[in-house]
């Protein structure tokens, strides 16, 4: 019998609130903004205790703790955001709803959603990468998301910068990082509108195109996936889709001989879910802390 979960996306300006069943289905949602954590948490938790949830799943902003065996295990780290440094998250919404508590990164969440209910479904290796404000990547490996020290932070992988470029790297921490050349604020910075206004302009995407493509194919060297998907506002611009799957295929130059290589169109996609995979994603969080 299907279970109802709750399913918490917590983003850095607004909290998404749902109920959902482990059979993928969305029975309620909403939205609040995201205020000081102990007031929108207390909020939160009135709000999913009148809803009789069994578990609750949270894919949270970052940076946060991830690693279950760390001490601060479901803290927010540091954070411009006030009152959120070092905020015991996981913790305080545990505490308030007495119910297992699930809980990993927004982009691990949407990689998870996919895997579960989405494009991925039954897929065990998976990479699924936001384009947006920043870039993220959340991975999947043997049916598990990737954590290590911290979650992995793939956003920000050295990438050769096209000589042609007419902007800079933004980031404020690297040279020459993906996150820097590629994320929506980059596009911005380089052209000097924003990504939706650039629609038209070929070089536009044709650079964009070949900075995705740079990154994708390294996770795919990497972590040899099974599938990529790529999300957020920036591919939101389709026209982008067939330009990263040419550049990618000749970046890795026929070194792969994989079969999943020879169909780009069904191994590198865009997400299936209707923007749901994050909230789809924490139920299935959900799921797997009941079930621990
Ligand atoms: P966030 O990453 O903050 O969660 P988004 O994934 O929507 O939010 O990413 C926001 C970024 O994506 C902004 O830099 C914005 O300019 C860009 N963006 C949003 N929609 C589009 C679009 N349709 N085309 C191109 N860029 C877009
Ligand atoms: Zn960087």
């Amino acid at each position: 019998m299907a279970r109802r979960i709750g399913a918490l996306e917590a983003g850095g300006t607004k909290m998404v609130l749902a109920i959902g069943t482990t059979d993928g289905e969305i029975l309620e949602q909403e939205s609040i903004p995201t205020e000081e954590p102990k007031s929108t948490c207390e909020r939160m938790i009135e709000w999913f205790a009148a809803r009789d949830i069994e578990a609750l799943g949270i894919a949270a902003f970052g940076p946060t703790r991830v690693d279950p065996a760390a001490p601060d295990f479901g803290h927010i780290l540091d954070t411009p955001k006030p009152g959120w440094a070092h905020f015991d998250f996981l913790g305080t919404m545990a505490a308030g709803l007495g119910v297992p508590v699930g809980y990993d990164t927004d982009v691990n969440g949407s990689c998870l959603g996919e895997a579960t209910f989405g494009c991925a479904q039954g897929l065990d290796n998976v990479v699924y990468v936001t384009i947006g404000t920043g870039i993220g990547a959340g991975v999947m490996v043997g049916g598990q998301l990737l954590h290590g020290m911290l979650h992995p932070e793939a956003g920000h992988i050295h990438l050769e910068m096209r000589a042609d470029d007419p902007g800079t790297c933004i980031c404020p921490f690297h040279d020459s990082c993906f996150e820097g050349l590629a994320a929506g604020p980059s596009i911005e910075a380089r052209w000097g509108a924003k990504g939706v206004e650039l629609a038209e302009r070929d070089e536009v995407w044709d650079l964009e195109a070949h900075y995705i493509a740079q990154g994708v194919a390294d996770f795919i060297l990497c972590y040899a996936p099974r599938k990529v998907i790529l999300g957020g506002g920036v591919m939101k611009q389709e026209q982008l889709f067939p330009l990263i799957r040419e550049k990618v295929a000749a970046n890795l130059n026929g070194y792969l001989g994989c079969e999943e290589l020879k169909d780009l169109d069904s191994y590198i996609v865009p997400n299936s879910l209707n923007e749901n995979q994050g909230i789809l994603g924490c139920v299935e969080l959900g799921r797997r802390a009941l079930e621990a």
